[in-house]
C-alpha cells in the first residue's frame, strides 16, 4: 500500500523566508517586516559575489514580487472568497 500525504500551507503560515548560501549553507532568516530589504550577499562567505547581481535584476525583481504578493494576499485574506494554499512536496510512505 502506498500512502501519500498532501502537505498544504496557507500563506498565513509563512512566518519568514530563509535564504541559504549555495556555497557554505549559511542560512539567513527574514521575517515579513524585512522582506523589502534583500540581503546583498552571504553573511558568512562575505564574498564579493552578490546574491542579487546588478547585471541580472530579474532575480531581485522576482524575489521582491513574490514576497510582496505573499504579504499583500495575507492582508487581503478577509476580502477574498477563497483561500489560497501552496502544496509542497511531502514524504511518501510505503508499507506492506
Ligand atoms: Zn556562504
Amino acid at each position: 500500500m502506498t500512502v501519500e500525504n498532501k502537505m498544504l500551507i496557507e500563506l498565513s503560515d509563512v512566518i519568514a523566508v530563509e535564504y541559504m548560501c549555495k556555497k557554505c549553507d549559511t542560512r539567513l532568516v527574514m521575517t515579513p517586516e524585512r522582506w523589502g530589504h534583500l540581503p546583498s550577499n552571504c553573511p558568512h562567505c562575505n564574498e564579493i559575489e552578490n546574491w542579487f547581481p546588478r547585471q541580472d535584476t530579474s532575480i531581485r525583481e522576482m524575489t521582491l514580487t513574490l514576497l510582496s504578493a505573499i504579504s499583500r494576499l495575507n492582508e487581503a485574506k478577509e476580502r477574498m472568497t477563497f483561500s489560497l494554499r501552496l502544496e509542497v512536496k511531502s514524504a511518501t510512505t510505503k508499507s506492506g
